[in-house]
């Protein structure tokens, strides 16, 4: 007879091979509990009990899988977003927690800027992946009408299929950056954007560059490709009062802050830090 394992013996198994190849050794419980539907607290109380040798197999592939650099997001197909489930798979972004403190941070703008009164507001979210920051937003502030864009036709299916399972009512175009609103006449009260800000050639782990698509992570030799491009056009988009916030990477800030001056040069434009101390967000109020 095959030999049995407790879910206890899964997951410390689990934790050392991980460990030994250099990935998260809290990916074994993350596993366990997507493939057996099971909360943290269900799990604990269940340690001392068998896996079926069906569920022992299964596991013991997708922790080899997350091992050689899969991501486990593309292992269980879905990630956590303000407090929300998103599918996700190797056409988007998987989203960041970082990326809830651009919406924390934006939110907190235009509840300033709008006195908390939403209705009949226009926002678009550029480059939306996944869709986690148009879909949160219009799950937070229902009277906001929301636009979502991408680039990419497989990253917006993806986003269409978030949004119908989450009751988002979201209206989604294919376009390069701001051209959908410029093409048809639209004028925004707020733009977010999680653009691609790594610089060209910088060195990713294996479970980033080998497994999330490259036209969501790059943006130029500087990285800074993607806000210059924005600076551009943004203030032929937006309307006279407006509101908009950009995720960038850490010592981005002081350069896109420069560049939307230019653009915006009666804005405020704040550039804010992230939980971990790290430059993450500039906004642009006008
Ligand atoms: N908004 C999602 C998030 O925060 O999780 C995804 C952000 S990902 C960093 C950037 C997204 O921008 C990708 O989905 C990519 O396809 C899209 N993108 C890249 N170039 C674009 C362009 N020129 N116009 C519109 N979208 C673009
Ligand atoms: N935060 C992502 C990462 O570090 C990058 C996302 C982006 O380029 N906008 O992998």
């Amino acid at each position: 007879m095959a030999e049995q394992h407790t879910i206890f013996q899964a997951l410390s198994w689990a934790s050392s091979f991980l460990k030994e190849y250099g990935r998260d050794s809290n990916a074994g419980e993350i596993l366990l509990r997507a493939q057996l539907n099971m909360s943290r607290s269900a799990l604990l109380a269940k340690l001392r009990e068998p896996l079926s040798g069906t569920d022992w197999n299964q596991f013991e592939k997708s922790v080899k899988e997350h091992a050689e650099g899969k991501p486990v997001q593309h292992i269980t197909g879905s990630e956590e977003f303000f407090g929300r489930t998103f599918m996700v798979n190797s056409d988007v972004l998987i989203p960041r927690p970082e990326t809830e403190e651009l919406i924390v941070a934006l939110l907190g703008k235009m509840e300033k800027s709008f006195e908390g009164s939403f209705s009949s507001l226009k926002a678009a979210d550029i480059g939306t992946g996944s869709g986690a920051i148009a879909i949160t937003l219009k799950l937070e502030k229902p009277e906001l009408s929301v636009y979502a864009t991408d680039l990419s036709e497989k990253a917006l299916e993806t986003a269409k299929n978030n949004a119908g399972r989450l009751g988002a009512d979201i209206v989604f175009l294919l376009g390069d950056l701001l051209q959908p609103f410029v093409d048809r006449g639209i004028k925004l009260d707020m733009v977010v954007s999680n653009p691609p800000y790594i610089p060209e050639g910088e060195n990713l782990s294996e479970v980033v560059s080998g497994h999330e698509p490259h036209s969501a992570l790059f943006g130029g030799e500087d990285g800074m490709d993607f806000y210059r491009r924005f600076s551009q056009v943004l203030p032929f988009v937006l309307k006279e009062q407006a509101v908009a916030a950009f995720e960038i990477g850490n010592g981005q800030g002081e350069e896109v802050q420069k560049i939307f001056s230019a653009g915006f040069p009666h804005a405020k434009i704040e550039v804010i830090r992230d939980i971990n101390g790290k430059e993450r967000i500039v906004t642009i109020v006008q």
